[in-house]
């Protein structure tokens, strides 16, 4: 059983005195490592092939999964995909200033699966699941510096701890009250 201290909020990583251009210093970085990102290869494996074809960016269904908790626990007044904020979080909470994304292991190289790239096309895999990192993070500087809280629900938490997760919206709306 995980406890509520395994789920990893992004604000972790970005300490409060962290004065760095991180869209700049990241995009020559990615530059310097990465370079252009090929076009996507054909899918090399069946799993590749359903993670792909599962990378819709709406309504997926741990996002459905964990609405309905939200829901059900009373945590209402929530936006979805809300277009007024950076990063148009999947689940908003405007007035408290909470946004939740959902995400999905594969894409967002979650850190609790941990799972390899997949062993074709590596190249393309590195820089895709790279650039999609580098995206959230700024995402999330950006949501900070406006003084929201920012709260991740990968997807394998939502499947296994789905109340840990819960746990953690609430207690960012009860503080936010
Ligand atoms: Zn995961």
């Amino acid at each position: 059983m995980a406890s509520s201290k395994t789920i990893s909020n992004v604000w972790e990583f970005f300490p409060l005195n962290d004065k760095t251009n991180l869209k700049k210093k990241s995009r020559v970085i990615l530059n310097k490592k990465v370079g252009k990102i090929p076009p996507a290869p054909p899918p090399s494996s069946i799993a590749i092939s359903k993670s792909m074809k599962s990378n819709k960016s709406k309504n997926t269904k741990p996002e459905i999964l964990l609405r309905k908790a939200l829901w059900s626990s009373g945590l209402r007044g929530y936006r979805l995909n809300w277009k007024n904020i950076d990063g148009s979080p999947d689940i908003a909470f405007p007035g408290r200033k909470i946004a939740v994304f959902v995400h999905g292991c594969f894409w967002h190289s979650c850190p609790h699966c941990d799972k390899p790239l997949p062993k074709k096309n590596r190249g393309f895999w590195r820089a895709k699941f790279t650039r999609n990192k580098e995206r959230d993070q700024i995402t999330a500087k950006a949501l900070k510096e406006k003084d929201w809280r920012v709260v991740i629900a990968w997807e394998c938490q939502i499947k296994n701890n789905l109340s840990d997760v819960l746990n953690l919206i609430t207690k960012c709306h009860v503080k936010a009250k």
